[in-house]
């Protein structure tokens, strides 16, 4: 739509780390470090591992005939109808779909932060009700982040250890995973939105997860930031957690063992 009116004389200036986006304009303006250099390349990352898991890896999760509907006043939103998913230790998981589709609902029942209709989840770490699970057995990456904003970057990484009672963990490497080495003392609202968005990939992986749920956790970040997200989630999926990432980008599909699709609150299995 943008792309119409500027053909019939509007002029826009979108600020975007798209290349999709890029690719309709007429003209790009490259900023980096906050200086405007004149290149407009985006330059792919590096090669992606897929994550390879046994099809036997022990199931982590399972929702089973799910279902949830928004009431709002007279209107009903079937927002997750009968939905089957297993999550398995080892394997990274994408549930795609457009927005809208119910995915974010979907990982709010399977986190607990959302009560089913009908139908159920299962832990299989033996908690009956996820929303009572430590962060060591299920980490989440929230659309919104919910980054603590008294607290400093090095410090939200380093809470759920502190929850957990544990004095140690790997701080340090993934803030430089990350790119936030630099940034460890700032608090998240002296960081960009793309940054804070990987401190909260950084705080859900710092434990090594059972369980980590994703929403859309790359959504803000540029080519690079992108790879980097999801390399870091292909590595825990690797090192045993049963990683579930909602997302729309579907060039994601090949980081994952498994890919979910999500269609008007309905989820299929796709490969
Ligand atoms: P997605 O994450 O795929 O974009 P959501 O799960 O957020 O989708 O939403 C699924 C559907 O449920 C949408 O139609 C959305 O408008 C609706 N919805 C989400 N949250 C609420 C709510 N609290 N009240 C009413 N409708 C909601
Ligand atoms: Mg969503």
């Amino acid at each position: 739509a943008l792309r119409d009116h500027a053909d019939e004389g509007a002029g826009f200036v979108v600020a975007t780390h798209d290349p999709d986006v890029i690719a309709h304009a007429d003209a790009a303006i490259h900023l980096r470090n906050g200086r405007v250099v004149s290149e407009a390349a985006t330059q792919r990352g590096p090669a992606r591992p897929a994550t390879t898991a046994a099809p036997d890896a022990p199931v982590a999760v399972s929702a089973n005939g799910v279902s949830k509907r928004y009431r709002r006043g007279s209107e009903v939103v079937h927002a997750v109808e009968d939905a089957d998913l297993t999550l398995q230790r080892g394997q990274l998981s994408v549930l795609i779909g457009r927005s809208g589709s119910g995915k974010s609902t979907l990982l709010g029942l399977l986190a607990g932060w959302q009560r089913p209709d009908e139908g159920s989840v299962a832990y299989a770490a033996g908690a009956s009700d996820p929303s009572r699970a430590p962060w060591h057995e299920l980490a989440i990456v929230p659309q919104k982040f919910g980054l603590l904003m008294d607290l400093s970057v090095r410090e939200n990484v380093a809470l759920p250890l502190r929850l957990a009672g544990r004095s140690a963990g790997p701080v340090d490497p993934l803030l430089a995973d990350l790119g936030l080495t630099e940034l460890a003392e700032r608090l998240p609202t002296e960081i960009s939105i793309g940054q804070q968005q990987r401190v909260a990939v950084a705080r859900a992986l710092v434990v090594a997860p059972t369980v980590l749920l994703a929403d859309e956790p790359a959504s803000h970040q540029d080519e690079h930031w992108r790879n980097a997200v999801w390399t870091r989630i292909s590595a825990a999926a690797q090192a045993g957690t049963a990683c579930l990432a909602v997302t729309h980008e579907a060039d994601v599909a090949g980081y994952a063992a498994a890919v979910w699709e999500m269609r008007d609150g309905h989820v299929t299995r796709m490969a």
